[in-house]
């Protein structure tokens, strides 16, 4: 747990704040690395997003909601496109894959489309959103370790340009599906490299006890790749791919990464005579939640990451001088949908409780929780928020908000200065909710789930509705009373 009884007690008897939480000069400051480039703050207070005033989306919207600045996305995403892959023309070049899971509905798929990037799914259900859309098959991959045949059939109808394969068993059943169309699939390994990212720092071994991948030091990796050759027709193998982890601020782990993925990458080039024409380093790319973070730009990802490639390639340049060398691609998520959206609460009560003698901590509950954002619950996520309807110049106050679901365990911030005179019907906004939110929601205690409400120009438009009652209710299948039958 978190190191509170580290922190100062302040005035008034609120509790202690953790250590990596100042007391604000200014609480009304908005922190420029978390909020959407098109977020400013009024003389009044009032938060707008791209020319239009919070107060004025929750009159028209409801609350809660969660709001995205569009040409904020856009940009992350352009950034990654251009920024990002500049450094890689020295190298082989670079894709970067959306990574679909972070937030996707069909509004972004094409938002991804038309700015060029390509597109990463992992089910069929996010396969459906591109297909939708009509995403080129060709810059859409799939994922995921255990894929069903109706999801590779899919993908394999609609021309996808790779599937990530994860196991023996889906090595087999990738082929039977592509034989039985008279299709080649192309085909990337998942690769565990025994490197795993934690936020500030990584560990390195030989291996990993988790579901995803093959294992590099246990041979399967090796035993994958001979099983795809094995396959002929039906499989043709792109390279290999690894995913070390998310919220990562460094690029060091991937350093570790690509030098393994290029010791079995020249493995195959010398044992097959194959030259893989593609490398994929996966995700993973660190966002701000709180003041405590400091993400890289893409710019200065791209240029760490294209130096780090450059030199793990050398040796396999230097020994194999007329091989293709290998594209890189990445798979941003989080770092292009996350910092480009928050939710609008509106609070609902102010309570203070006593956590012990004399120490009171205030409980602001929100017109949502775990159902919009699972993952304070989820795994201790540390998110920030600020009073958005109005000014305030009152004595900042530490507070915890907190849901509005039957779970101790349902908090959205939990710890955050508020100004002390925040009361019911204000206006809350939580940055940093355009990724891992929408797309882990869930309707816990029959909550209908927020619309996602697109912001460009002035103008407000819904992109994903808000759930009803009604749609809540629509999968439940009447019955006939068994009582009224007997009657
Ligand atoms: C989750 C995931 C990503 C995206 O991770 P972010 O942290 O959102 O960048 C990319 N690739 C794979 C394989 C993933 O599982």
């Amino acid at each position: 747990m978190r190191a509170h009884e580290a922190g100062i007690l302040h005035a008034e008897g609120y509790g202690a704040a953790p250590q990596w939480l100042p007391f604000p000069q200014d609480v009304m400051e908005l922190l420029p690395q978390l909020w959407p480039s098109n977020v400013v703050r009024d003389p009044s207070g009032v938060l707008s997003i791209a020319g239009v005033p919070v107060t004025d989306i929750a009159r028209d919207f409801g609350t809660a909601a969660y709001v995205v600045d569009e040409d904020d996305f856009r940009s992350r995403a352009r950034a990654f496109r251009d920024d990002f892959t500049a450094p890689f023309a020295a190298v082989a070049g670079a894709d970067v894959y959306y990574a679909g899971k972070a937030f996707l509905c069909t509004a972004v798929a094409r938002w991804v489309m038309e700015e060029g990037l390509n597109l990463d799914t992992c089910s069929g259900g996010e396969l459906a959103v591109a297909q939708r859309v009509g995403f080129p098959a060709e810059r859409v991959a799939l994922h995921g370790n255990n894929k069903s045949v109706a999801e590779l059939r899919q993908a394999l109808e609609y021309g996808i340009g790779r599937i990530v394969v994860d196991s023996f068993d889906e090595i087999d059943r990738v082929a039977a599906v592509a034989s039985e169309l008279g299709v080649t699939a192309p085909v990337m390994v998942r690769v565990t490299v025994g490197v795993e990212a934690h936020t500030h720092e990584f560990i390195a071994t030989a291996h990993e006890d988790q579901k995803f991948g093959f294992s590099l030091a246990g041979g399967q990796a090796r035993a994958a790749i001979d099983a795809i050759v094995a396959k002929g027709e039906s499989l043709r193998l792109l390279g290999l791919h690894s995913h070390i982890g998310s919220q990562i601020f460094d690029t060091s782990g991937f350093e570790i990464a690509a030098r393994r993925l290029v010791g079995l990458h020249t493995e195959v080039a010398d044992e097959h005579g194959i030259a893989m024409p593609e490398m994929d380093l996966g995700g993973g790319y660190g966002i701000a939640y709180t003041s405590e973070h400091e993400p890289l730009t893409p710019g200065q990802l791209g240029t760490q990451m294209a130096e780090l490639v450059d030199r793990e390639l050398k040796e396999f340049r230097d020994g194999h001088p007329q091989a293709v060398l290998p594209r890189i691609s990445i798979e941003p998520g989080r770092a292009i949908a996350g910092p480009s959206a928050f939710t609008l609460y509106e609070i609902g009560t102010v309570k203070d409780v006593e956590v012990s003698h004399g120490v009171l901590r205030s409980y602001v509950s929100v017109d949502g929780g775990m159902s919009d954002n699972v993952r304070t619950a989820l795994y201790g996520a540390d998110y920030s928020c600020t009073l958005a309807g109005r000014r305030s110049d009152a004595e900042p106050r530490l507070v915890r908000v907190v849901g509005r679901h039957c779970e101790s365990g349902d908090i959205v911030v939990m710890d955050e200065y508020l100004p002390g005179d925040i009361v019911p019907g204000d206006l809350i906004a939580v940055p940093g909710t355009g990724a891992y939110c929408r797309s882990l929601s869930n309707q816990y205690n029959h909550t209908p789930r927020p619309p996602v409400l697109a912001v460009r120009d002035g103008a407000t438009r819904v992109i994903v509705r808000r759930e009803t009652i009604d749609d809540l209710l629509a999968l439940d299948v009447d019955e006939p009373s068994l009582s009224q039958e007997v009657r």
